[in-house]
């Protein structure tokens, strides 16, 4: 087969990983449209557009550590480097990265600085066409393929909530995917919208710097972690005026800066309407197991479950979806697959998920894992990952402020000790 993987952050490292692997005689080309791999985990102090015009990808701030500790954020067959700490910096993951790359001698498939423009099924032998622009020589190819794995991320369209107020707010607005250091809040007061895992991350982080802060959230019960003294839960803000945020329980304040911490949309910009997948309030479909396009199987999209052991699962995801292109396994019929997918909506929507939630694992992940694996017959993750990933999800709400601290060893595949 001839492959097009889109983009060279994790997820397109594990696909081009597994397509170039085994004697299958695939041919793979990984198009990125920056100018190193690592997606999101390389660190630019530009926000807005790059030099080409091109929307500035990545979300990651300068003092970033994990939010999950090492040992569920390695690959399967390539774990997170040893060393005292579980929590690392965004540094160590993107040098983790690159040792992937090298020792699994990806390079010669990247083709960086490279856009995919549009991606479309096309009649003939090859079933895809991708329009690629090379950036630097603003030279435009349109090549065949016979499937495509989309890994273009999905935290760098900022998802912002209209509220009444936003056009007469004298103040600044910024959406944490431009937060880049805590220095621009000297001295002010901001309101960060959203506690989400961002949103408490950096409302903690900015509180050095920020006269005062105001988590708003609509989280029923109030965050369990004691945060420092310049730092004030409230509920929603409903409404903003010139100078102040007026919040659902009727209260207003006075702040400098609206910080929306509101998560991102899925987008895939360069996905043909033919391509005939769909985004609806962040839920992705057709698709078959939140991965394969119900419509056309040889498109698939990696990566979107969140809250997830990503690396791993994105390697899994790769796994299943090769060993399908691969005829190892037949894809059920278009009737059972959209069925499957619908019975999960109503199955989430009876559980109150509300539709951008459609996505979100967490706790049930490890049934997502083992469905792939079984499905597809491949070697499963091992039940420690989910394990821990939910340990440290609890330690994360329980006690922001110091769980970083926290170090674990993985024992075997079901235990993993705290050192
Ligand atoms: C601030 C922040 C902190 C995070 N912290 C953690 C953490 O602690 N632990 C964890 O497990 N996960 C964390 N994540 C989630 C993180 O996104 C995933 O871990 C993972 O890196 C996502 O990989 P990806 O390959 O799917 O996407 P990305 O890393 O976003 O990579 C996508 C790549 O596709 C390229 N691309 C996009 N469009 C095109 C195109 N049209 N043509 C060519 N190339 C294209 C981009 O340039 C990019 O290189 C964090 C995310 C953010 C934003």
């Amino acid at each position: 087969m001839k492959i097009a993987v889109i983009g060279a952050g994790a997820a397109g490292l594990a696909a081009l990983r597994h397509c170039v692997s085994g004697t299958y005689g695939d041919q793979v080309v990984c198009y990125e449209k920056t100018d190193q791999i690592g997606g999101t985990w390389v660190y630019r102090e530009e926000t807005g557009s790059d030099r080409y015009g091109l929307p500035i990808h990545t979300s990651m701030y300068k003092s970033l550590r994990t939010n999950l500790p090492k040992e569920v954020m390695g690959y399967p067959d390539f774990p997170a480097p040893e060393g005292p700490e579980s929590y690392l910096t965004r540094t160590e993951i993107l040098d983790f990265l690159n040792a992937y790359c090298d020792h699994f001698a990806l390079r010669p498939h990247i083709r960086l600085l490279h856009n995919v423009e549009l991606v479309r099924p096309v009649a003939g032998d090859r079933k895809w066409s991708v329009k690629v622009r090379d950036l630097q020589g603003d030279v435009v190819v349109t090549e065949p393929f016979d499937a495509v794995m989309v890994c273009n991320g999905h935290y760098f369209e900022p998802r912002i909530p209209s509220m009444s107020g936003q056009e007469v707010f004298a103040g600044r607005q910024m959406h944490s995917h431009d937060y880049r250091v805590p220095e621009v809040f000297d001295g002010k007061n901001v309101v960060v919208l959203g506690a989400g895992p961002s949103g408490m991350d950096l409302a903690l982080e900015i509180s050095r710097n920020a006269s005062r802060v105001i988590l708003s959230h609509h989280l029923t019960e109030s965050i369990a972690t004691v945060f420092p003294e310049n730092v004030v839960q409230k509920a929603d803000v409903v409404e903003l005026t010139e100078r102040e945020a007026v919040f659902a329980d009727g209260t207003k304040e006075q702040v400098d800066v609206v910080f929306y911490c509101t998560g991102y949309k899925y987008n895939f910009p360069f996905l043909d309407e033919s391509c005939e997948v769909r985004v609806d309030s962040n839920m992705v479909t057709p698709l078959w197991k939140h991965l394969v396009s119900v419509e056309n199987p040889t498109l698939a999209l990696i990566g979107l479950p969140f809250y997830v052991c990503a690396f791993s699962m994105f390697d899994l995801q790769v796994r299943f979806v090769l060993r399908h292109w691969r005829g190892e396994r037949q894809f059920p019929a278009r009737a059972d697959m959209l069925s499957s997918e619908a019975e999960e909506a109503a199955r989430r929507a009876e559980r109150g998920l509300q539709k951008r939630h459609f996505h979100m694992m967490g706790p049930e992940q490890g049934h997502y894992y083992d469905d792939l694996a079984n499905v597809a017959g491949v070697t499963p993750l091992p039940p420690v990952l989910t394990k821990l990933h939910n340990d440290s999800s609890m330690r994360f709400l329980d006690d922001l402020v110091h769980y970083r601290q926290d170090r674990y060893k993985i024992v075997d595949d079901y235990n993993f000790v705290q050192l």
